[in-house]
This record gives C-alpha cells, sequence and structure tokens, in this order.
C-alpha cells in the first residue's frame, strides 16, 4: 500500500488517520523514543509505532512492526541519536501482524531476544521465537522505565497495555489510537468486552497515552471519555437507524458513516457488525434471517413478530 498523500486537507479525512504524517523516528520523553514501522496503508495509518523504551544502553523494544524492509535502518538510527545500544526484550501488545511480524527481522539482526506476550495460538503461529506469556499485572523492568500489564481484550482478545509507570503513562496498543478509532475486527473482535477495557483503562487515569498508531495524545482520560461516548453515539445512530427498517450491515453503514471517507467503510463495516453482535446479545437487535455475517438483515428485537 502506498504512502498516503501528507498535504491532503480535506475536512473529512480530519477524524481519520488518512493523509497523518510522522517523521521516522522522535523523542516524545526522556524514556520513550517512537520508531515508525515503515508499514503506512488504511488500518495503520502512518504505520506501526514502535517503541524504544528506558533510559539505559539495553532498552525494551515494545512491537516491532510488521517486518517491513527499511525499518532496520530507522529503528537503527532512532537507537544511536538516543544512546541505546541494544534491545534487551520484545514485548508485543497483541498478535496482529503489523505488531507480531517484525519479530524475525528483530531475531536475525538482533541474535535471540526474549518475546513476551499474551498468548493467542491462532495468531502467534507465524511468530518464530517461544513466546513467554505475560500475565494480567506483570511488571516488566529495565533501566529508567517500568511497565506493568494490562489485559484489556476486545480489539483481540490478546490485547495487551501496558502502564509507564514513572509517567503515569499509558501504553495503549491498538485500544486506543492517536487519531480515530479502533476497529473491533469480526475475528476476535468483542465489542462488550472492549468497553469494559476502555473503562479498566479509564479507570487506571493514565496522563499520557502513547498509541501504536499515530501521534502521542496528552490527555489520556479526556480521550477514553471521548472513545467511550464515541462508541455510545455510534449505538445509538446504529438503533435509529434499525427504527427506519430493518437492513443489512452496508445499509446501515451507508447511513451512519457520512463523516468518514467512503474508502474506510469495509472496516466501518466491522465495528458496525461489532455493536449488533454487543446489541444482540443485550437483546435489543435479531437478525430477520441466517445468512453470512454480511448478508444477515438486522432489525430491532421488539419488532419481532
Ligand atoms: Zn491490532
Amino acid at each position: 500500500m502506498t504512502t498516503p498523500d501528507p498535504t491532503t486537507t480535506d475536512p473529512a479525512h480530519a477524524n481519520t488517520m488518512i493523509g497523518l504524517a510522522m517523521p521516522a523516528w522522535e523523542r516524545w520523553s526522556e524514556r520513550v523514543v517512537v520508531a515508525l514501522g515503515q508499514n503506512p496503508g488504511l488500518f495503520t495509518g502512518p504505520g506501526t509505532n514502535t517503541y524504544l523504551i528506558g533510559t539505559g544502553r539495553a532498552r525494551i523494544l515494545l512491537d516491532p512492526g510488521q517486518g517491513v524492509a527499511g525499518y532496520l535502518d530507522v529503528l537503527e538510527h532512532a537507537m544511536e541519536q538516543s544512546g541505546c545500544e541494544s534491545i534487551q526484550e520484545i514485548v508485543l501488545t497483541h498478535g496482529h501482524v503489523d505488531h507480531l511480524g517484525g519479530v524475525g527481522q528483530m531475531l536475525e539482526r538482533f541474535g535471540p531476544l526474549r518475546v513476551s506476550k499474551w498468548p493467542w495460538p491462532d495468531f502467534d503461529a507465524p511468530c518464530p521465537a517461544p513466546l513467554t506469556p505475560i500475565d494480567d499485572g506483570a511488571v516488566i523492568r529495565t533501566q529508567g522505565a517500568t511497565l506493568r500489564a494490562l489485559h484489556t481484550p476486545g480489539h483481540a482478545p490478546d490485547h495487551l497495555c501496558f502502564l509507564l509507570e514513572e509517567e503515569h503513562a499509558l501504553f495503549s496498543g491498538d485500544n486506543v489510537l492517536g487519531v480515530g478509532t479502533t476497529v473491533i475486527p469480526d475475528e476476535g473482535g468483542d465489542l462488550l468486552v472492549y468497553l469494559a477495557s476502555l473503562e479498566r483503562l479509564l479507570a487506571a487515569a493514565p496522563h499520557r497515552i502513547y498509541p501504536a498508531h499515530g501521534p502521542v495524545i496528552e490527555d489520556g482520560v479526556a480521550k477514553l471519555r471521548e472513545y467511550l461516548a464515541h462508541r455510545a453515539a455510534r449505538e445509538r445512530q446504529i438503533l435509529a437507524a434499525l427504527g427506519e427498517g430493518a437492513a443489512r450491515i452496508a445499509v446501515l453503514v451507508q447511513r451512519i458513516y457520512t463523516d468518514v471517507p467512503a474508502v474506510l467503510h469495509a472496516a466501518a463495516a466491522h465495528s458496525v457488525a461489532a455493536h449488533l453482535r454487543k446489541l444482540e446479545r443485550e437483546g435489543i437487535v435479531r437478525r430477520v434471517d441466517a445468512g453470512p455475517a454480511r448478508e444477515v438483515v438486522w432489525s430491532l428485537a421488539q419488532e419481532a413478530t
């Protein structure tokens, strides 16, 4: 996929990551350096943020990106410029390919390293290294930084966020993004669980959020509240759209996502489907017919005859 045009000023894109440009690497605090994974795209925005964490010569690498040629040069340049000589270990927020796919490239370059994550056998299979499981509440330390793991599923069942205790900041993975909202995928996504994870993150009251895609978020609590309000608003829109009559997901997306460019409607369909699965479990909507996921006609439950 090609790099989006960074000069676009189309207001329709203001709430998406399309056209968002970020530098190849940047220092975001005395213990946080970000290097872009060089994998821009529709679902990754400017690419995956890969983080060098700590203040010592050896640092934690959080999410090594997708394994794209060109990333290694960016990472090594960022290491050189920030006084980091080696990778202490690799830590993963979750098993999606734009986070886990770069592990092999790192092991080839830096030799054997510990690689840790919450296990998800289906998605962990392509990882060329044995994985060390991380439990909820586990602490990973390096010089100048302490990471505490928070199991926060919903975007993916294995998803971990990490509190950076020294800054009371949060590495949010894909649960919270620098711009736009997270996709709740058909495979492994669960909106009800995701909302509970957002509530848990809100209770932690992080100052900054360092997301897996897009720029740093200065007010973590405000962003988490915005995310929760956004999902509630989408849900109201879906119920209002269904109030006009039973419909397939594609029709609901067209009715609701007027503020999102059409190129993102396939992603939006995942989110609408996630809302409908949640509302179905809550007894608020029902399937008028059984069929392949995207062909199902949905209606409000009280219209049942
Ligand atoms: Zn993901």
